[in-house]
């Protein structure tokens, strides 16, 4: 067996080897928390504890693969494959399916994404007859979140005075019924969301004390990935499980915590001590995966929030190059910078596409990114935004797939029931969920119901109807006999998708084949890899794995080097050579909301450290002065963070950028953040088909400089007119053809010899009249 304690320094290996009772690791980022948890479950393993025995939740399910993969090499992949291991969310669908029975769900039940959430509380919107637009699904649905995560059920939800006053403060005072109804829409529908496969679970095991016991003597060791953002919810499921064996290790790092807006308690880490006063503290303070200047800049970073655990963070690998800041002009020019940068970078330090990573606040800003990589041929991949699986034809055969495991999933049936159209309109299904509201039943029940003939239908109505019905109890029926392929490519024929995508003629209609296509490749990879490890391959559980994807998991195509693009948020716990962190804006990072209550800041802050440490070589930042927003270019100002941050650790280059930003308080006060009109779209505005070939961070820093002098800006705005020719130092000459908006934000349109139309800010464009 290889002798895996070798790869680990003292410190690690003391958290390795002692597993017994409960310890708390708690260390910066890239200090080896991950590795020390695979390297423990090894440990075990390797001395005799059985894989059933132990239960380790990681933060993606992309995450447990790996750890698994890892500790397989060490002990064999026949052991490490029997692990309890993966996140929450699947761990505990997995017992709740096994114990369905005792908390009254079928042990098929559906897991609704947000969509469905959504969906289903619109009805219930419809339903209460609540046509104020305050009522927005997703404010309702985080309200409800926040109640779950809680472990507050709708009976106590209307006596809690507290929830019942925000609500009102928000204008929206139903909250809590809205939740009464949509909880029990969702157990008539035999569907749970994300939130109630952790509720369901506390439920289950405050219910059941044979239940909780058997568990709690199953799982010996009780192992827990970035514990800091964990809810209360899973804090008690840890809590109440590790309750006999008292063998919980859990690691994390507090200025790692990100998700307390989904309720993640930074308190689980201090009530673990009080939970467990005899527990063993282990500190790692050695980082392997920075240089020594993102380390030392990282912690300068983190330094300023008030609230956090002490601690030590050092990196004896090489010094490092300083961190760069690049400043555009609009976000579409950032897309351009970032991307050539790439380029250049990857040419000179002879590495691969998947060691970049391009980091963002917010999915929307992908686009830009995506834009110039293609534009450039440069293979990427991103992760979260619309996956594969939120595809409007992948939903479809979802639906279908659903209902032919769980016919009452009423999202399902709204989804297809007149899906390829069959004549069965909307006054129907209105009538349908009419009934089964009125009778507390679900729409399925109605149509399955002796009575129906009786509701009021037509007869032509009615036969549709029961044709409908016929399909979908043929699915049914052969859910078990047939495995997930099998039963998926009758789907697709029966249903009269596969005709209705062919007919299509279009190139949408072709894309819609195609990735029909690839989830029935998908499917029938599952059927095989799951039939040769001899595991269930029904239809429910290829379910079960597609509704637990989370943002991080949804890689749909085969990993040949690319370019990584994804939320700050999804990037926790991975490491990039390269990273770019872009759009370190005022109002997007930190975020708008954020600005304004310093825990809020604090939490963004954080947010910046885990952008830094994700970083092995070289951290990059990026800002536009302009941004799209809403359909309109917005000012944007540098993000404090920038200002926040020693001058020591930025390069020579972009100090200038920094010399600018520290003394630009005063060009804020003199530009606050104005909106100015725009027509046309943001593409067209900025078409920029021309080569931004030698755009680097000298340019950029001088476009600062440049702005904060303003004056030549502005004094070209008095001469610039349409007709003239111009020059742009880094597009060309070119002929003025047009002037929008009023000073001082007069653009330019320009057509560039080279570059092509642009519209360019009078103030922020050098323009040299010829
Ligand atoms: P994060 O806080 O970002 O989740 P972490 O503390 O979990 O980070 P790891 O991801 O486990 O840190 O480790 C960071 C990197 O350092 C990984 O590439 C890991 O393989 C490497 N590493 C950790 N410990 C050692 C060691 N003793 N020797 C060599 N490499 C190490
Ligand atoms: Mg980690």
């Amino acid at each position: 067996m290889e002798n895996y304690l070798e790869q680990l320094n003292d410190s690690q290996r003391e958290a390795v080897v002692n597993t017994e009772g409960p310890s708390l690791i708690v260390a910066g980022a890239g200090s080896g928390k991950t590795r020390v948890l695979t390297y423990r479950i090894a440990h075990l393993l390797a001395n005799g504890v059985a894989p059933w025995n132990i239960m380790a939740l990681t933060f993606t399910n992309k995450a447990a693969r790996e750890m698994k993969e890892r500790i397989g090499t060490i002990v064999g992949a026949n052991v490490s494959q029997r692990l309890w291991m993966g996140t929450f969310h699947s761990i505990f669908a997995r017992i709740l399916r096994m114990e369905a029975e005792r908390i009254k769900f079928p042990s098929s039940f559906t897991i609704y994404d947000s969509a469905d959430s959504k969906s289903l509380i619109k009805s219930i919107l419809k339903e209460l007859q609540i046509k104020n637009k305050e009522y927005k699904p997703g404010l309702i649905l985080s309200r409800i979140s926040s109640a779950k995560n809680d472990l507050v059920l709708p009976g106590a939800y209307s006596r809690d005075q507290q929830r019942l006053m925000a609500d009102r403060a928000s204008k929206v005072p139903l909250v809590y019924d809205i939740y009464q109804r949509y909880m029990k829409a969702c157990y008539k529908a035999g569907a749970m969301d994300f939130d109630d496969l952790l509720l369901n679970t506390n439920l289950l095991f405050r219910d059941n004390p044979d239940v909780v016991a058997r568990y709690q003597d199953q799982f010996k060791y009780i192992l827990v990935d970035e514990y800091q953002d964990t809810n209360r919810s899973q804090y008690l499921i840890v809590k109440k499980l590790a309750e006999l064996h008292k063998n919980v290790c859990v690691v994390g790092d507090d200025a790692q915590s990100i998700y307390s807006f989904r309720g993640a308690k930074i308190e689980n880490i201090l009530n673990f001590r009080n939970d467990y006063p005899g527990y063993q503290l282990f500190k790692l303070e050695q980082n392997y995966r920075s240089t020594q200047l993102i380390v030392n800049a990282a912690n300068s970073i983190i330094s300023r929030n008030k609230g956090q655990i002490k601690k030590v963070v050092f990196s004896e690998n090489e010094p490092g190059e300083k961190i760069r800041i690049f400043s555009a002009v609009s976000d579409m020019e950032e897309g351009f910078i970032v991307v050539n940068d790439l380029i250049s970078r990857r040419h000179a330090a002879r590495c691969a596409f998947s060691d970049f990573a391009i980091l963002y606040r917010t999915n929307a800003q992908s686009r830009i990114f995506e834009e110039a990589l293609r534009k450039n041929n440069i293979p990427y991949k991103i992760y979260g935004g619309l996956s594969f699986y939120q595809r409007k034809e992948i939903k479809d055969l979802l639906a279908y797939m659903r209902m032919a495991v769980n016919p009452r999933d009423g999202e399902a049936l709204k989804r297809v029931i007149n899906f390829p159209a069959r004549g069965i309109g909307k006054t129907t299904l209105d009538k349908l969920e009419a009934a089964a509201a009125s009778n507390d039943l679900t729409v399925w029940d109605i149509l399955t119901h002796p009575n129906l003939p009786k509701a009021g239908f037509n007869a032509g109505t009615l036969k549709k109807l029961n044709s409908f019905v016929a399909l979908v109890s043929s699915f049914f029926r052969q859910r078990e006999s047939m495995d997930a392929y099998e039963l998926t490519t009758e789907i697709v024929a029966q249903s009269g998708l596969l005709k209705e995508f062919h007919q299509d003629q279009t190139i949408e209609g072709q894309t819609r084949l195609e990735n029909m296509d690839e989830l029935l490749n998908g499917v029938k990879e599952f059927a095989d890899n799951r039939r040769e490890t001899g595991e269930p391959n029904s239809l429910e559980f290829f379910l079960e794995e597609v509704s637990l994807l989370t943002d991080q998991d949804n890689e749909s195509e085969v990993d040949v080097a690319k370019v990584t693009l994804m939320t700050i948020h999804s990037a926790k716990g991975l490491e990039f050579p390269y990273v770019y962190i872009v759009g370190v804006e005022e109002g997007l990072f930190p975020s708008q909301m954020s600005a304004m209550a310093e825990n809020d800041l604090e939490e963004e802050r954080r947010l910046f450290y885990v952008a830094v440490t994700r970083a092995e070589k070289l951290v990059t930042l990026s800002f536009a002065r302009n941004r799209f927003k809403y359909g309109e270019s917005t000012f944007a100002s540098p993000s404090r963070f920038l200002r926040e941050m020693d001058a020591e650790y930025i390069s020579e280059d972009s100090q200038q950028v920094t010399g600018t930003l520290k003394s630009s308080a005063s060009f804020e006060r003199r530009e606050p953040r104005k909106k100015y009109d725009f027509s046309g779209s943001s593409t067209s505005r900025f078409n920029s088909r021309g080569k931004f070939s030698k755009i680097g961070s000298e340019k950029s820093s001088e476009s600062v400089m440049q702005n904060d002098a303003g004056t030549s800006g502005l004094g070209a705005v008095t001469r610039v007119q349409v007709g003239v020719v111009v020059e742009h130092e880094r597009f060309g000459t070119g002929k003025v053809i047009g002037l929008e908006g009023v000073a001082p934000n007069i653009k330019a349109i320009v057509e560039f010899k080279n570059a092509g139309k642009k519209q360019l800010l009078l103030k922020f464009a050098k323009l040299k009249i010829l």
